[in-house]
Protein backbone atom coordinates (compact mmCIF):
# COMPACT_ATOMS: atom_id res chain seq x y z
CA UNK A 1 0.00 0.00 0.00
CA UNK A 2 1.42 3.37 -0.66
CA UNK A 3 1.90 5.53 1.70
CA UNK A 4 1.45 9.14 1.27
CA UNK A 5 3.65 9.65 4.66
CA UNK A 6 6.42 7.57 3.20
CA UNK A 7 8.65 7.43 0.14
CA UNK A 8 9.98 4.10 -1.13
CA UNK A 9 13.76 3.19 -2.00
CA UNK A 10 14.65 0.47 -3.83
CA UNK A 11 17.71 -0.98 -5.22
CA UNK A 12 18.22 -4.30 -7.23
CA UNK A 13 20.94 -6.56 -7.62
CA UNK A 14 20.68 -8.37 -11.24
CA UNK A 15 22.92 -11.65 -11.67
CA UNK A 16 23.11 -12.52 -15.62
CA UNK A 17 24.38 -15.43 -16.91
CA UNK A 18 26.60 -14.73 -19.96
CA UNK A 19 25.93 -16.78 -22.82
CA UNK A 20 29.64 -18.47 -23.03
CA UNK A 21 29.96 -22.14 -24.58
CA UNK A 22 32.26 -22.46 -21.43
CA UNK A 23 32.78 -21.86 -17.42
CA UNK A 24 34.17 -18.67 -16.52
CA UNK A 25 37.89 -20.19 -15.43
CA UNK A 26 37.68 -23.62 -16.90
CA UNK A 27 36.85 -25.63 -19.72
CA UNK A 28 34.03 -27.11 -18.91
CA UNK A 29 30.85 -26.89 -20.70
CA UNK A 30 28.02 -24.53 -20.09
CA UNK A 31 24.73 -26.50 -19.79
CA UNK A 32 21.50 -26.54 -18.63
CA UNK A 33 19.32 -29.49 -17.39
CA UNK A 34 21.86 -32.27 -18.13
CA UNK A 35 22.42 -35.36 -15.83
CA UNK A 36 24.24 -33.91 -12.18
CA UNK A 37 27.71 -33.09 -12.13
CA UNK A 38 28.76 -34.68 -15.46
CA UNK A 39 29.63 -30.79 -16.46
CA UNK A 40 32.77 -31.09 -14.16
CA UNK A 41 36.78 -30.88 -13.48
CA UNK A 42 39.28 -30.54 -10.97
CA UNK A 43 38.64 -26.53 -11.49
CA UNK A 44 34.73 -26.39 -11.09
CA UNK A 45 35.05 -28.87 -8.81
CA UNK A 46 37.50 -26.73 -6.01
CA UNK A 47 40.18 -29.73 -6.31
CA UNK A 48 43.14 -27.95 -4.30
CA UNK A 49 45.78 -27.02 -6.66
CA UNK A 50 43.62 -27.15 -9.54
CA UNK A 51 44.43 -23.39 -11.30
CA UNK A 52 41.39 -20.88 -12.75
CA UNK A 53 42.23 -19.30 -16.43
CA UNK A 54 39.72 -16.93 -17.09
CA UNK A 55 37.65 -17.19 -20.13
CA UNK A 56 38.10 -13.81 -22.76
CA UNK A 57 34.43 -14.22 -23.71
CA UNK A 58 32.90 -13.69 -20.59
CA UNK A 59 34.62 -10.17 -19.97
CA UNK A 60 33.77 -9.69 -23.39
CA UNK A 61 30.05 -9.66 -23.32
CA UNK A 62 29.77 -8.17 -19.84
CA UNK A 63 31.65 -5.42 -21.64
CA UNK A 64 28.86 -5.19 -24.30
CA UNK A 65 26.39 -4.56 -21.25
CA UNK A 66 28.79 -2.34 -19.63
CA UNK A 67 29.33 -0.07 -22.80
CA UNK A 68 25.19 -0.34 -23.60
CA UNK A 69 24.20 1.00 -19.89
CA UNK A 70 27.10 3.95 -20.78
CA UNK A 71 29.14 2.73 -17.29
CA UNK A 72 32.74 3.37 -17.37
CA UNK A 73 35.22 0.74 -18.15
CA UNK A 74 37.82 0.10 -16.05
CA UNK A 75 41.27 -0.49 -17.14
CA UNK A 76 42.21 -2.87 -14.61
CA UNK A 77 39.85 -4.81 -12.50
CA UNK A 78 40.56 -7.44 -9.85
CA UNK A 79 39.21 -10.83 -8.75
CA UNK A 80 38.45 -11.47 -5.43
CA UNK A 81 38.07 -14.86 -3.32
CA UNK A 82 34.46 -14.08 -1.31
CA UNK A 83 34.62 -16.24 1.64
CA UNK A 84 32.16 -18.70 2.65
CA UNK A 85 30.69 -22.44 3.42
CA UNK A 86 28.34 -23.62 1.58
CA UNK A 87 27.70 -27.54 0.35
CA UNK A 88 27.28 -26.23 -3.10
CA UNK A 89 30.53 -23.82 -3.07
CA UNK A 90 33.62 -26.90 -2.33
CA UNK A 91 36.17 -24.12 -3.12
CA UNK A 92 34.82 -22.66 0.16
CA UNK A 93 34.91 -19.57 -1.88
CA UNK A 94 33.62 -17.56 -4.68
CA UNK A 95 35.82 -16.03 -7.32
CA UNK A 96 34.28 -12.37 -7.70
CA UNK A 97 35.15 -8.67 -8.20
CA UNK A 98 34.76 -6.55 -5.08
CA UNK A 99 37.28 -3.08 -4.55
CA UNK A 100 37.82 -2.73 -8.44
CA UNK A 101 34.79 -4.10 -10.60
CA UNK A 102 35.60 -4.19 -14.24
CA UNK A 103 32.65 -1.26 -14.75
CA UNK A 104 31.15 1.36 -12.45
CA UNK A 105 28.71 4.18 -13.39
CA UNK A 106 25.72 3.73 -16.60
CA UNK A 107 22.04 3.94 -16.27
CA UNK A 108 19.41 2.66 -17.31
CA UNK A 109 15.95 4.63 -18.48
CA UNK A 110 12.70 3.48 -16.82
CA UNK A 111 9.22 4.59 -17.36
CA UNK A 112 8.66 6.95 -14.11
CA UNK A 113 5.79 7.85 -12.18
CA UNK A 114 3.85 9.89 -15.05
CA UNK A 115 5.19 8.00 -17.90
CA UNK A 116 7.67 10.56 -18.54
CA UNK A 117 11.58 8.40 -18.50
CA UNK A 118 13.73 8.70 -15.42
CA UNK A 119 17.54 7.27 -15.29
CA UNK A 120 18.43 4.12 -12.86
CA UNK A 121 21.92 5.04 -12.06
CA UNK A 122 23.94 2.19 -11.87
CA UNK A 123 26.30 1.63 -9.07
CA UNK A 124 28.60 -1.21 -10.69
CA UNK A 125 29.02 -4.25 -13.18
CA UNK A 126 31.08 -7.15 -12.10
CA UNK A 127 32.40 -10.51 -13.20
CA UNK A 128 31.86 -13.66 -10.66
CA UNK A 129 31.15 -17.64 -10.96
CA UNK A 130 28.16 -19.12 -9.99
CA UNK A 131 28.05 -21.75 -7.12
CA UNK A 132 26.87 -25.44 -7.57
CA UNK A 133 22.79 -26.06 -6.77
CA UNK A 134 21.90 -27.90 -3.94
CA UNK A 135 18.60 -30.29 -4.39
CA UNK A 136 16.64 -30.60 -1.32
CA UNK A 137 14.42 -33.27 -3.43
CA UNK A 138 15.03 -36.73 -4.39
CA UNK A 139 16.60 -36.73 -7.71
CA UNK A 140 16.12 -40.38 -8.27
CA UNK A 141 13.38 -42.72 -7.63
CA UNK A 142 15.32 -44.57 -4.91
CA UNK A 143 17.25 -42.11 -3.56
CA UNK A 144 17.34 -42.00 0.17
CA UNK A 145 14.45 -39.45 1.71
CA UNK A 146 15.10 -36.54 3.59
CA UNK A 147 18.71 -36.03 2.13
CA UNK A 148 20.17 -33.25 0.22
CA UNK A 149 21.81 -33.30 -3.08
CA UNK A 150 24.87 -31.52 -4.58
CA UNK A 151 25.12 -30.54 -8.52
CA UNK A 152 28.09 -28.60 -9.78
CA UNK A 153 27.41 -28.60 -12.93
CA UNK A 154 26.47 -24.62 -12.60
CA UNK A 155 29.44 -24.42 -10.63
CA UNK A 156 31.60 -21.65 -11.89
CA UNK A 157 29.35 -20.55 -14.91
CA UNK A 158 29.96 -17.44 -15.55
CA UNK A 159 27.95 -14.08 -14.36
CA UNK A 160 27.86 -10.58 -14.50
CA UNK A 161 26.20 -8.89 -11.73
CA UNK A 162 24.65 -5.83 -12.29
CA UNK A 163 24.21 -3.18 -8.90
CA UNK A 164 21.73 -0.11 -9.25
CA UNK A 165 21.87 2.59 -6.94
CA UNK A 166 19.12 3.25 -4.40
CA UNK A 167 17.01 4.96 -7.55
CA UNK A 168 14.26 3.15 -7.83
CA UNK A 169 10.94 4.31 -6.42
CA UNK A 170 8.02 1.80 -7.06
CA UNK A 171 7.53 -1.76 -7.21
CA UNK A 172 6.32 -0.35 -10.84
CA UNK A 173 9.47 1.00 -11.71
CA UNK A 174 11.61 -2.06 -10.47
CA UNK A 175 9.61 -4.47 -13.24
CA UNK A 176 9.77 -1.74 -15.99
CA UNK A 177 13.69 -1.57 -15.17
CA UNK A 178 13.75 -5.27 -15.29
CA UNK A 179 12.07 -5.82 -18.42
CA UNK A 180 14.61 -3.04 -19.71
CA UNK A 181 17.26 -4.64 -18.14
CA UNK A 182 16.36 -8.70 -19.63
CA UNK A 183 15.50 -6.82 -23.18
CA UNK A 184 18.62 -5.41 -23.13
CA UNK A 185 21.08 -8.33 -21.93
CA UNK A 186 18.99 -10.46 -24.94
CA UNK A 187 19.84 -7.24 -27.35
CA UNK A 188 23.78 -7.27 -27.06
CA UNK A 189 23.74 -10.70 -27.10
CA UNK A 190 25.53 -10.68 -23.38
CA UNK A 191 22.66 -13.75 -22.04
CA UNK A 192 19.67 -15.35 -22.80
CA UNK A 193 18.05 -13.21 -20.22
CA UNK A 194 15.60 -16.13 -19.04
CA UNK A 195 14.40 -15.45 -15.15
CA UNK A 196 12.34 -19.21 -15.32
CA UNK A 197 15.89 -20.80 -16.12
CA UNK A 198 17.71 -19.06 -13.75
CA UNK A 199 19.78 -16.96 -16.43
CA UNK A 200 18.54 -13.79 -14.93
CA UNK A 201 18.13 -13.37 -11.27
CA UNK A 202 17.39 -10.56 -8.95
CA UNK A 203 18.09 -10.07 -5.17
CA UNK A 204 15.68 -6.62 -4.67
CA UNK A 205 16.46 -4.11 -1.87
CA UNK A 206 13.77 -2.36 -0.53
CA UNK A 207 13.46 0.49 2.42
CA UNK A 208 10.74 3.05 3.41
CA UNK A 209 11.19 6.41 4.59
CA UNK A 210 9.20 9.46 5.74
CA UNK A 211 8.48 11.27 2.98
CA UNK A 212 10.45 14.35 2.36
CA UNK A 213 13.80 12.99 3.85
CA UNK A 214 16.83 12.10 2.52
CA UNK A 215 18.26 9.47 5.20
CA UNK A 216 17.91 6.16 3.77
CA UNK A 217 15.66 3.45 5.79
CA UNK A 218 16.91 0.57 7.00
CA UNK A 219 16.72 -2.00 4.34
CA UNK A 220 15.63 -5.75 3.77
CA UNK A 221 16.73 -8.12 0.54
CA UNK A 222 14.45 -10.20 -1.05
CA UNK A 223 16.05 -12.88 -2.35
CA UNK A 224 13.99 -16.07 -4.68
CA UNK A 225 12.20 -14.13 -7.08
CA UNK A 226 12.04 -16.43 -10.15
CA UNK A 227 10.05 -14.24 -12.41
CA UNK A 228 9.77 -10.20 -12.87
CA UNK A 229 6.10 -10.58 -11.35
CA UNK A 230 7.28 -12.18 -8.38
CA UNK A 231 9.72 -9.15 -8.15
CA UNK A 232 6.94 -6.68 -7.79
CA UNK A 233 4.58 -8.86 -5.75
CA UNK A 234 7.74 -9.33 -3.35
CA UNK A 235 8.29 -5.34 -3.04
CA UNK A 236 4.17 -4.44 -2.54
CA UNK A 237 4.19 -7.14 0.16
CA UNK A 238 7.02 -5.42 1.44
CA UNK A 239 5.88 -2.08 1.59
CA UNK A 240 3.06 -2.66 2.91
CA UNK A 241 4.93 -4.85 6.06
CA UNK A 242 7.20 -2.09 6.45
CA UNK A 243 4.95 0.61 6.57
CA UNK A 244 3.20 -1.21 8.98
CA UNK A 245 5.82 -1.88 11.27
CA UNK A 246 6.62 2.11 11.47
CA UNK A 247 3.43 2.77 11.52
CA UNK A 248 3.01 0.27 14.75
CA UNK A 249 6.43 2.63 15.69
CA UNK A 250 8.51 -0.89 15.79
CA UNK A 251 11.86 -0.96 13.83
CA UNK A 252 12.32 -2.64 10.44
CA UNK A 253 15.00 -5.10 11.37
CA UNK A 254 17.98 -5.35 8.67
CA UNK A 255 17.47 -8.86 7.11
CA UNK A 256 17.52 -11.22 4.53
CA UNK A 257 14.13 -12.33 3.49
CA UNK A 258 12.75 -14.99 0.92
CA UNK A 259 9.84 -14.97 -0.78
CA UNK A 260 7.07 -16.98 -1.24
CA UNK A 261 5.31 -17.51 -4.20
CA UNK A 262 2.29 -19.16 -2.83
CA UNK A 263 1.26 -17.36 -0.19
CA UNK A 264 2.67 -13.60 -2.24
CA UNK A 265 4.64 -12.77 0.87
CA UNK A 266 8.14 -12.63 2.57
CA UNK A 267 9.79 -14.57 5.69
CA UNK A 268 12.80 -13.91 7.14
CA UNK A 269 15.98 -16.03 5.99
CA UNK A 270 18.95 -14.58 7.68
CA UNK A 271 19.92 -11.52 9.25
CA UNK A 272 22.04 -9.65 6.74
CA UNK A 273 25.70 -10.70 6.85
CA UNK A 274 28.23 -7.57 6.72
CA UNK A 275 30.68 -7.58 3.43
CA UNK A 276 33.53 -8.17 6.02
CA UNK A 277 32.42 -11.16 6.83
CA UNK A 278 33.02 -12.76 3.62
CA UNK A 279 37.09 -11.79 4.33
CA UNK A 280 37.03 -10.66 0.84
CA UNK A 281 41.05 -10.66 -0.75
CA UNK A 282 42.68 -10.45 -4.27
CA UNK A 283 42.63 -14.15 -5.89
CA UNK A 284 46.31 -14.97 -5.92
CA UNK A 285 45.78 -17.61 -8.63
CA UNK A 286 44.36 -14.76 -11.20
CA UNK A 287 46.58 -11.89 -12.17
CA UNK A 288 44.25 -8.16 -12.65
CA UNK A 289 42.08 -7.71 -15.40
CA UNK A 290 42.94 -5.51 -17.85
CA UNK A 291 40.95 -4.23 -20.65
CA UNK A 292 42.48 -2.09 -23.22
CA UNK A 293 41.42 0.99 -25.16
CA UNK A 294 41.93 -1.70 -28.22
CA UNK A 295 39.52 -3.86 -26.45
CA UNK A 296 36.86 -1.97 -25.25
CA UNK A 297 37.02 0.43 -28.59
CA UNK A 298 36.11 -3.44 -30.62
CA UNK A 299 33.43 -4.52 -28.43
CA UNK A 300 31.72 -1.13 -28.71
CA UNK A 301 31.85 -0.73 -32.48
CA UNK A 302 30.56 -4.43 -32.13
CA UNK A 303 27.52 -3.08 -30.75
CA UNK A 304 24.46 -3.24 -32.53
CA UNK A 305 21.94 -0.16 -32.07
CA UNK A 306 20.29 -0.25 -28.95
CA UNK A 307 16.30 -0.40 -28.31
CA UNK A 308 15.96 3.26 -27.33
CA UNK A 309 17.80 4.90 -30.02
CA UNK A 310 16.32 2.20 -32.63
CA UNK A 311 12.48 3.26 -31.45
CA UNK A 312 13.66 6.99 -31.78
CA UNK A 313 14.89 5.83 -35.28
CA UNK A 314 11.52 4.49 -36.13
CA UNK A 315 9.03 6.43 -34.58
CA UNK A 316 10.66 9.71 -36.38
CA UNK A 317 11.97 7.99 -39.42
CA UNK A 318 8.86 6.45 -40.24
CA UNK A 319 6.40 8.33 -38.63
CA UNK A 320 5.42 5.78 -36.52
CA UNK A 321 3.84 6.76 -33.07
CA UNK A 322 6.40 6.79 -30.56
CA UNK A 323 4.48 3.48 -28.86
CA UNK A 324 4.35 1.59 -31.62
CA UNK A 325 8.04 1.92 -32.58
CA UNK A 326 8.63 0.79 -29.37
CA UNK A 327 6.43 -2.53 -29.35
CA UNK A 328 8.52 -2.90 -33.03
CA UNK A 329 11.35 -3.07 -30.18
CA UNK A 330 10.69 -5.33 -28.45
CA UNK A 331 13.21 -7.70 -29.35
CA UNK A 332 15.72 -7.42 -31.46
CA UNK A 333 14.44 -9.98 -34.14
CA UNK A 334 11.13 -8.38 -34.74
CA UNK A 335 12.82 -4.63 -35.12
CA UNK A 336 14.65 -6.48 -38.16
CA UNK A 337 12.23 -8.49 -39.41
CA UNK A 338 10.17 -5.29 -39.25
CA UNK A 339 12.81 -3.26 -41.31
CA UNK A 340 12.99 -6.03 -43.35
CA UNK A 341 9.95 -5.76 -44.70
CA UNK A 342 10.06 -2.13 -44.97
CA UNK A 343 13.01 -1.90 -47.17
CA UNK A 344 11.14 -4.23 -49.39
CA UNK A 345 8.06 -1.61 -49.67
CA UNK A 346 9.17 1.60 -48.25
CA UNK A 347 6.40 4.04 -49.56
CA UNK A 348 4.01 2.63 -46.93
CA UNK A 349 5.92 2.15 -43.88
CA UNK A 350 3.15 2.42 -42.01
CA UNK A 351 1.02 -0.12 -43.76
CA UNK A 352 3.69 -2.62 -42.30
CA UNK A 353 3.74 -1.53 -38.90
CA UNK A 354 0.19 -2.57 -38.50
CA UNK A 355 0.40 -5.54 -39.80
CA UNK A 356 2.98 -6.08 -37.43
CA UNK A 357 1.46 -4.60 -34.48
CA UNK A 358 -1.98 -6.24 -35.95
CA UNK A 359 -2.04 -10.11 -37.20
CA UNK A 360 1.27 -10.83 -37.09
CA UNK A 361 2.11 -10.16 -33.09
CA UNK A 362 -1.28 -11.57 -32.44
CA UNK A 363 -0.10 -15.17 -33.52
CA UNK A 364 2.97 -15.15 -32.24
CA UNK A 365 4.07 -15.71 -28.59
CA UNK A 366 6.70 -14.44 -25.95
CA UNK A 367 9.20 -17.20 -27.28
CA UNK A 368 8.53 -16.46 -31.08
CA UNK A 369 9.41 -12.77 -30.23
CA UNK A 370 12.52 -13.80 -28.91
CA UNK A 371 13.87 -16.07 -31.62
CA UNK A 372 11.75 -14.06 -34.56
CA UNK A 373 9.89 -16.47 -35.61
CA UNK A 374 7.24 -14.97 -37.78
CA UNK A 375 4.33 -16.26 -38.98
CA UNK A 376 4.52 -15.10 -42.26
CA UNK A 377 8.72 -14.44 -44.31
CA UNK A 378 8.28 -10.46 -44.27
CA UNK A 379 8.87 -10.29 -48.18
CA UNK A 380 5.24 -11.99 -47.58
CA UNK A 381 3.97 -9.01 -45.36
CA UNK A 382 6.10 -6.56 -47.65
CA UNK A 383 4.00 -7.83 -50.83
CA UNK A 384 0.76 -7.88 -49.29
CA UNK A 385 0.59 -4.22 -48.14
CA UNK A 386 1.95 -3.50 -51.87
CA UNK A 387 -0.92 -5.58 -53.02
CA UNK A 388 -3.71 -3.74 -51.14
CA UNK A 389 -1.58 -0.34 -51.71
CA UNK A 390 -1.68 -0.92 -55.54
CA UNK A 391 -5.20 -1.75 -55.43
CA UNK A 392 -5.09 -5.77 -56.68
CA UNK A 393 -6.78 -6.68 -53.34
CA UNK A 394 -8.81 -4.94 -50.84
CA UNK A 395 -7.91 -4.63 -47.11
CA UNK A 396 -10.60 -7.10 -46.43
CA UNK A 397 -9.62 -9.74 -48.92
CA UNK A 398 -5.79 -9.37 -47.26
CA UNK A 399 -7.36 -10.00 -43.97
CA UNK A 400 -8.65 -12.84 -45.58
CA UNK A 401 -5.88 -13.86 -47.08
CA UNK A 402 -3.68 -13.75 -44.42
CA UNK A 403 -4.24 -17.52 -42.25
CA UNK A 404 -4.44 -19.00 -45.12
CA UNK A 405 -0.77 -17.39 -45.93
CA UNK A 406 0.61 -18.47 -42.64
CA UNK A 407 -0.85 -21.59 -43.56
CA UNK A 408 0.73 -22.94 -46.39
CA UNK A 409 3.64 -20.40 -46.84
CA UNK A 410 1.95 -19.58 -50.60
CA UNK A 411 3.41 -16.78 -52.42
CA UNK A 412 1.02 -13.95 -52.22
CA UNK A 413 0.48 -13.30 -55.39
CA UNK A 414 -0.16 -17.25 -56.49
CA UNK A 415 -2.50 -17.12 -53.95
CA UNK A 416 -3.90 -14.04 -55.21
CA UNK A 417 -4.79 -15.71 -58.67
CA UNK A 418 -5.44 -19.38 -57.41
CA UNK A 419 -8.24 -17.99 -55.62
CA UNK A 420 -9.43 -15.14 -58.25
CA UNK A 421 -9.41 -12.69 -55.56
CA UNK A 422 -8.02 -9.71 -57.91
CA UNK A 423 -10.16 -6.47 -56.82
CA UNK A 424 -13.03 -5.77 -59.71
CA UNK A 425 -11.86 -1.98 -60.27
CA UNK A 426 -13.92 -2.41 -63.80
CA UNK A 427 -16.21 0.25 -63.85
CA UNK A 428 -18.51 -0.84 -65.85
CA UNK A 429 -18.64 -4.45 -63.96
CA UNK A 430 -19.39 -3.11 -60.27
CA UNK A 431 -21.86 -0.02 -61.65
CA UNK A 432 -23.75 -2.95 -63.02
CA UNK A 433 -23.76 -4.86 -59.86
CA UNK A 434 -24.65 -1.57 -57.85
CA UNK A 435 -27.77 -0.93 -60.41
CA UNK A 436 -28.83 -4.53 -59.87
CA UNK A 437 -28.94 -4.13 -56.06
CA UNK A 438 -30.35 -0.85 -55.90
CA UNK A 439 -33.50 -1.96 -58.30
CA UNK A 440 -33.52 -5.06 -56.15
CA UNK A 441 -34.58 -3.01 -52.78
CA UNK A 442 -36.52 0.02 -53.57
CA UNK A 443 -37.83 0.08 -49.48
CA UNK A 444 -34.13 1.11 -48.62
CA UNK A 445 -33.37 2.81 -51.33
CA UNK A 446 -36.76 5.23 -50.73
CA UNK A 447 -35.13 5.25 -46.72
CA UNK A 448 -31.73 6.64 -48.17
CA UNK A 449 -33.19 9.10 -50.03
CA UNK A 450 -35.69 9.95 -47.70
CA UNK A 451 -32.87 11.23 -45.17
CA UNK A 452 -31.92 7.71 -44.05
CA UNK A 453 -27.88 7.85 -43.95
CA UNK A 454 -27.21 4.69 -42.25
CA UNK A 455 -28.87 2.75 -45.68
CA UNK A 456 -26.31 4.09 -47.26
CA UNK A 457 -23.64 1.56 -45.38
CA UNK A 458 -26.14 -1.07 -45.88
CA UNK A 459 -26.35 -1.01 -49.89
CA UNK A 460 -21.87 -1.23 -49.56
CA UNK A 461 -22.72 -4.18 -47.81
CA UNK A 462 -25.11 -5.54 -50.14
CA UNK A 463 -22.77 -4.63 -52.98
CA UNK A 464 -19.69 -6.20 -51.55
CA UNK A 465 -21.28 -9.54 -50.71
CA UNK A 466 -22.85 -9.74 -54.51
CA UNK A 467 -19.24 -9.49 -55.88
CA UNK A 468 -18.07 -11.65 -53.20
CA UNK A 469 -15.89 -8.57 -51.56
CA UNK A 470 -13.59 -8.29 -54.72
CA UNK A 471 -15.05 -4.48 -55.54
CA UNK A 472 -12.85 -1.78 -55.00
CA UNK A 473 -14.79 -0.51 -52.24
CA UNK A 474 -13.63 2.70 -53.22
CA UNK A 475 -15.28 2.39 -56.64
CA UNK A 476 -18.68 1.06 -54.63
CA UNK A 477 -18.68 4.08 -52.55
CA UNK A 478 -18.87 6.61 -55.83
CA UNK A 479 -20.90 4.12 -58.07
CA UNK A 480 -23.46 3.88 -55.21
CA UNK A 481 -23.69 7.91 -55.11
CA UNK A 482 -23.95 8.72 -58.31
CA UNK A 483 -26.93 6.30 -58.73
CA UNK A 484 -28.63 6.52 -55.38
CA UNK A 485 -28.51 10.35 -55.67
CA UNK A 486 -29.21 10.76 -58.97
P1 LIG B 1 24.94 -5.06 0.52
O1 LIG B 1 26.37 -4.86 0.90
O2 LIG B 1 24.04 -5.36 1.65
O3 LIG B 1 24.75 -5.97 -0.64
P2 LIG B 1 24.95 -2.68 -1.02
O4 LIG B 1 25.29 -1.36 -0.45
O5 LIG B 1 25.95 -3.38 -1.86
O6 LIG B 1 24.43 -3.62 0.12
O7 LIG B 1 23.66 -2.48 -1.88
C1 LIG B 1 23.02 -3.52 -2.50
C2 LIG B 1 21.80 -2.95 -3.21
O8 LIG B 1 20.90 -2.40 -2.26
C3 LIG B 1 22.10 -1.84 -4.18
O9 LIG B 1 21.28 -2.00 -5.32
C4 LIG B 1 21.72 -0.59 -3.43
O10 LIG B 1 21.28 0.42 -4.30
C5 LIG B 1 20.58 -1.07 -2.59
N1 LIG B 1 20.40 -0.34 -1.34
C6 LIG B 1 21.38 0.05 -0.49
N2 LIG B 1 20.84 0.66 0.59
C7 LIG B 1 19.49 0.66 0.41
C8 LIG B 1 18.39 1.13 1.16
N3 LIG B 1 18.54 1.71 2.34
N4 LIG B 1 17.16 0.94 0.68
C9 LIG B 1 16.98 0.31 -0.50
N5 LIG B 1 17.97 -0.15 -1.26
C10 LIG B 1 19.23 0.02 -0.81
MG1 LIG C 1 24.13 -7.50 -1.81
ZN1 LIG D 1 35.29 -27.23 -14.85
Amino acid sequence: MPSPDFETVIGLEVHAQLKTRTKAFCACPVVFGASANTAVCPVCLGYPGALPVLNREMVSLALRLALATGCRVHGTSVFERKNYFYPDLPKGYQISQYERPLATGGSIEVRGEAGAPRAIRLHRIHLEEDAGKSMHEAPWDDAPADSSFVDLNRAGTPLAEIVTEPDIRSPEEAYDYLVRLRRLVRWVGASDGNMEEGSLRCDANVSIRPAGTAALGTKVEVKNLNSIAHVKKALEHEIARQTETLRRGDEVVQETRLFDPGSGTTRPMRSKEEAMDYRYFPDPDLGPLVVDDSWRDAVAAALPELPEPRAARLASGLGLPSSDAATLCATRPLADAFEEAVALHPSNAKGVANWFLGDLLARMTDADRQEGRLPVAPATVARLVARIDDGTISGKIAKELFPLLCEDGADVDTLIREKGLVQVTDEGAIRASVAEVVAANPAQAADYRGGKVAAFGWFVGQVMKATRGKASPALVNRLLREILDA
